[in-house]
């Protein structure tokens, strides 16, 4: 289905100009690529939704970056559309009133991976299949596991609350992120969580953020709840006469 782009307000051709002007001084100008092709590479996902093309893309390293993109934009009004991989599905990446798209994927860094704790701190433009295979190594599990894995980034799973084939035995995206550090429109930087697996305490601003399809704030640092590697996985396939003994397998696997 072709989803037609929202009505959204236009940022003024000069608001856009001079927020342009800004960044490139900010930034410099081998992070803001206003290029025509540059431009374009950004303005889809893996959705059929058409936006309005982007007026430059960002191509953020750090944390200081995005919050200077998000303070820029903010004070000449105009919209931001985070991306990671692009292989979202519902649009969420795709520019709908041009302005700013803020690239993560240069932000790729493994932070730290903590045995004893059992968590990974990463960045958002970490790929998952790559966070999956550093765990792995260190004989720790990562259970998240959307099909687009390959290319698709930590930032973007978060956004969407990314499943996958294990989220029947492991849950969502949203059961393994622990703590969070997000900028928000204008610059602010803010810490939600934790990095312990109990904690109680306080609004779960966390759990505000985790599907939010970047309409709250822009992550740019995550603390990721990890479990052990399971000694064996395999796969069994198992045919079916109808459908009602299907479903009555699935649960006598669980609950034998
Ligand atoms: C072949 C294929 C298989 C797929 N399989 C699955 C599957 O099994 N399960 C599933 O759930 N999905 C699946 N998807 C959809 C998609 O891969 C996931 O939604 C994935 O989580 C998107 O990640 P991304 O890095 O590509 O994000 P993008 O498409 O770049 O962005 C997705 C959303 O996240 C926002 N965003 C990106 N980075 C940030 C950030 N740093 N801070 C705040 N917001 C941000 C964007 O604005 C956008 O709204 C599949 C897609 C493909 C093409």
């Amino acid at each position: 289905m072709l989803v037609p782009p929202p009505e959204v307000r236009i940022p003024p051709r000069d608001a856009v100009e001079k927020a342009v002007l800004e960044l490139e001084r900010r930034l410099g100008p081998s992070k803001v690529d206003t290029s025509e092709a540059g431009r374009t590479a950004f303005d889809r996902d893996d959705s059929e939704a058409i936006g309005r093309p982007s007026d430059a893309v960002v191509l953020a390293h750090s944390r200081d970056d995005v919050a200077a993109v998000l303070a820029i934009a903010d004070k000449h009004g105009v919209p931001v559309t985070p991306r990671a991989g692009g292989t979202g599905r519902t649009g969420g990446a795709v520019p709908v009133a041009g302005g700013i798209v803020l690239a993560t994927h240069l932000m790729s860094q493994i932070v730290d991976i903590d045995r004893r704790d059992l968590v990974a701190v990463v960045q958002p433009g970490l790929v998952t299949g790559d966070l999956h295979a550093a765990v792995e190594a260190e004989g720790l599990f990562y259970p998240p596991d959307p099909n687009s894995l390959a290319s698709c980034m930590i930032g973007g799973n978060i956004a969407e609350n990314a499943g996958g084939p294990r989220a029947f035995k492991y849950g969502t995206t949203r059961e393994y992120v622990l703590g969070l550090e997000a900028c928000l429109m204008g610059g602010p930087v803010i810490r939600s969580g934790r990095r312990t697996v109990k904690g109680v305490t306080g609004y779960d601003i966390t759990a505000l953020l985790v599907g939010s399809e970047g309409t709250l704030g822009v992550f740019t640092e995550a603390t990721l709840r990890l479990v052990p590697k399971p000694p064996e996985v395999a796969t069994i396939l198992a045919l079916f006469s109808t459908l009602g003994a299907c479903g009555a397998a699935v649960s006598a696997i669980v609950v034998p």
